[in-house]
């Protein structure tokens, strides 16, 4: 084949390893070590000279080469690592580059806000939070000397839409790398390698397992970058175990086609949800009305599964139409088949203060939603009805 074959037939043939039966799919090596026929044949791959298997948790276990092999075809990255969750991925990640200092911009992951606030400056890792509206600063914190620019477009929970072309321009321009977790648009809808990001960054628990079945993670780069990773995956002990692997490999081959749908069904419930006179306000990439719209079109590939209403409701009326809804479940993840949905304030931003919130945009009156593979009419049809809460 002359030409690069299509991301949904790289999804679904995207490793070269075989299985010696003919059996479609690799299977699970579910063992921990490999014998060899003799020491030479042993230190080679030690050594690093041939590739093959060794010892599960270096991730030398056919079962992670034939997912990350394949990860790394979707995505278009010369390397991927597995890991045994999302925050695993970043952990590792910014052991090895977050030592210069760290800047994070915009909202991220709860839980990656609190380890870079909170727990890596135990180990002489600091973090600089810029906002959105404070991308300005950028330049002179670069200056300063972080090397690691960290952010997601688009944001949790408001679809703040950041250009990673610009940022990657401004960071090199410093000698700073750049990584972007793309949890949320997944490689089907953004691929921040191609804007000129140096790393991705995957929570695989979200749209890449896609059941709400498997936590794993993914960092992926070029191999130069990538492979210093390894060795803190390795002794840090993230590295994915056989079997959730190969249950992740089976949900990659329908990643396209899944988030595809999500991506159809998000944008009709938002333009359900933005004619309905009871929400003040639709968050949505996929609407013209969007502040970001304009860059997502340019930078993504899709919209995505997510979007954040704001009712026009106080806390309380928010919550009874949360709970009134039926089809989506009140669960603060996302991705998966099935739809959620959840409050912000009693849930990912709870932690938060209210003035902290008021400055992030964040109001209480804001429900996302993570749009599932159900009938959408059924999906627009459960929010009307949960929404006749408002005017009770
Ligand atoms: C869930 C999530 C994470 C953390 O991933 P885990 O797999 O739960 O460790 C990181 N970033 C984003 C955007 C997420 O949604």
């Amino acid at each position: 084949m002359t030409e690069t074959p299509g991301q949904s037939t790289r999804a679904i043939h995207g490793t070269t390893l075989k299985d010696a039966h003919g059996a479609p799919h690799l299977p699970i090596y579910n063992t921990t070590t490999f014998a060899f026929k003799n020491t030479a044949a042993l230190l080679d791959v030690v050594d690093g000279r041939k590739p093959g298997a060794l010892y599960t948790r270096y991730g030398l276990n056919p079962t992670t080469f034939a997912l990350e092999e394949t990860m790394a075809s979707i995505e278009g990255a010369e390397a991927a690592l597995a890991f045994c969750s999302g925050m695993a991925a970043e952990m590792a990640l910014f052991a090895q580059y977050g030592r210069d200092g760290v800047v994070c911009l915009g909202d991220a992951y709860g839980g990656t806000l609190e380890l870079l606030a909170d727990q890596l400056p135990l180990l002489g890792i600091d973090t600089t939070f810029l906002l959105g509206s404070e991308l300005e600063q950028l330049d002179a914190v670069l200056a300063a000397g972080a090397r690691l620019v960290f952010f997601e477009t688009p944001t949790n929970p408001a679809l703040e839409i950041f250009d990673v072309a610009a940022i990657s321009a401004i960071a090199h321009r410093h000698g700073a790398l750049v990584a972007i977790d793309n949890t949320f648009a997944s490689p089907v809808n953004q691929r921040p390698l191609e804007l000129g990001a140096d790393f991705t960054v995957y929570s695989a628990t979200k749209y890449l397992g896609g059941h709400s079945d498997v936590t794993a993670g993914f960092l992926l780069g070029n191999a130069e970058l990538v492979t210093p990773v390894w060795g803190w995956r390795k002794n840090l002990g993230t590295t994915i175990a056989p079997e959730p692997a190969a249950l992740l490999a089976r949900s990659l081959r329908t990643l396209t086609i899944r988030v595809n749908a999500q991506n159809a069904a998000a944008q009709a419930i938002a333009e359900a949800m933005e004619a309905d006179p009871r929400v003040k306000r639709v968050l949505y990439p996929g609407l013209a009305s969007f502040p970001g719209h304009k860059l997502a079109a340019a930078q993504m590939h899709g919209f995505g599964g997510i979007l954040t209403i704001d009712v026009d409701a106080d806390s309380e009326a928010t919550s009874r139409v949360a709970d009134r809804l039926s089809l989506f479940s009140l669960a603060p993840s996302l991705g998966g088949a099935e739809s959620l949905a959840t409050q912000p304030v009693t849930t990912t931003h709870h932690g938060l203060s209210p003035a902290e919130r008021e400055r992030r945009g964040i109001t209480d009156s804001m429900i996302r939603l993570s749009v599932g593979l159900e009938d959408t009419a059924d999906l627009i049809a459960d929010l009307t009805q949960a929404l006749d809460e408002v005017t009770r």
